[in-house]
């Protein structure tokens, strides 16, 4: 067997686990098109995640982030979903984000679509279909970063709102509800030029993985390790974590065995905006409380969006302190948790009784 046709991780992207990429492939999960791709090693075919096709068998399967991946390793693309159609909308909205990162000035929709070679209301559609905000908006978002980039190194804040790009102060404020908050590059590309520092830790759930930009909180999960984060970023210097870390980590245990006390730690995470819009949303959910998917679907504009919302709440990067355990079916049913349906439990149960009855501090 050649390296190309073993079940292999090596190519997902950073956000996305093997495990999740074939929940994605068993589910047909449309919003997986343009970002996972899906070779088989029996028919050299490769597949969107939602091709209509039978399900070969998992050990026959390989994952690929990238459509060029895919076709270098020796596959043929489906005729029947059209995997090299999808990825070609998938590589204009790239493009398009490339260039919105780029742009000095606001970029209209005309200019945006006909720079990537598509009529402007059919690449408004692919684009906000991919990434769940319309280019507009994506773009205020991206101002809205660059605005708070620049409130650090500048003394007036009028003259970092203009240099911003905006109209007038007032476009600043009624943006600030939008922002991404990240670098969308340094994420995408497996954390190149960003140092992390993280330790494993013990917690009575059980080892914590702590994982920290100097800006935030960027990974804190169940049962991972150093490999785990390496292989989320591949292209970060990874460090262990330093005594200047210790407090942090202190938080983050009590936040863990006492989440409805919880402190607000500050977190660096990345995600598509739609992912960031249910992110958000999950931490406006209180302690003792929960929601159904649907709900949030509601709440994040995208009622159709139930079953994107549980693939965003799944691949929830930091555990608990963005509450996606608070998330469970309408049927009142738990769902799934990343962690385990035992640590969903247990974190719930925590928060209906204060938070201090059934774990134990251990600092
Ligand atoms: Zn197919």
């Amino acid at each position: 067997m050649r390296d190309a046709e073993r079940p292999d991780t090596a190519y997902l992207p950073p956000m996305l686990t093997d495990r999740q990429a074939w929940a994605a492939f068993e589910a047909r999960d449309r919003s997986f098109d343009g970002r996972l791709f899906v070779a088989v090693s029996t028919t050299r075919i490769y597949c969107r995640p939602s091709c209509p096709a039978r399900r070969p068998k998992r050990e026959n399967v390989a994952f690929f982030g990238q459509e060029s991946d895919a076709r270098e390793a020796g596959y043929r693309p489906c005729l029947r979903c059209r995997p090299d159609a999808v990825a070609r909308d998938a590589e204009a909205v790239r493009k398009a984000v490339a260039l919105l990162e780029a742009a000095a000035e606001p970029l209209s929709l005309t200019t945006l679509a006909a720079a990537v070679g598509y009529a402007p209301h059919h690449f408004q559609r692919l684009f906000t279909r991919d990434l769940g905000v319309s280019p507009a908006a994506y773009a205020r978002a991206l101002r809205a970063r660059r605005t708070e980039q620049t409130l650090e190194e500048e003394a007036s804040v009028t003259e970092a709102i203009y240099e911003a790009g905006y109209a007038a102060p007032s476009r600043f404020y009624s943006d600030a509800g939008e922002r991404l908050g990240m670098t969308p590059s340094a994420w995408r590309d497996g954390g190149r030029g960003v140092t992390i520092r993280w330790a494993v830790v013990p917690s009575s759930l059980g080892p914590l993985l702590v994982a920290a930009t100097d800006k935030g909180i960027c990974r804190l999960t169940f049962d991972e390790d150093e490999g785990a984060l390496r292989r989320r970023f591949p292209n970060a210097d990874l460090r262990p974590a330093d005594a200047a870390m210790t407090s942090l980590i202190g938080d983050v245990l009590r936040a863990v065995e006492a989440p409805a006390a919880m402190p607000d730690l500050p977190l660096d995470v990345v995600g598509t905006a739609f992912q960031q819009a249910v992110w958000a949303e999950l931490r406006k959910i209180p302690p003792g409380e929960t929601r159904s998917y649907a709900q949030i679907a509601a709440a994040v504009g995208q009622p159709g969006a139930v079953r994107a919302v549980g693939t965003a709440n799944g691949s929830n990067p930091v555990a608990v302190l963005v509450p996606c355990h608070r998330v469970i079916r309408s049927d009142g049913s738990l769902g799934g948790y990343a962690g385990g349906l035992d640590r969903k439990r247990k974190l719930l149960d925590a928060e209906t009784t204060g938070g201090q009855g059934t774990l134990n501090l251990p600092i």
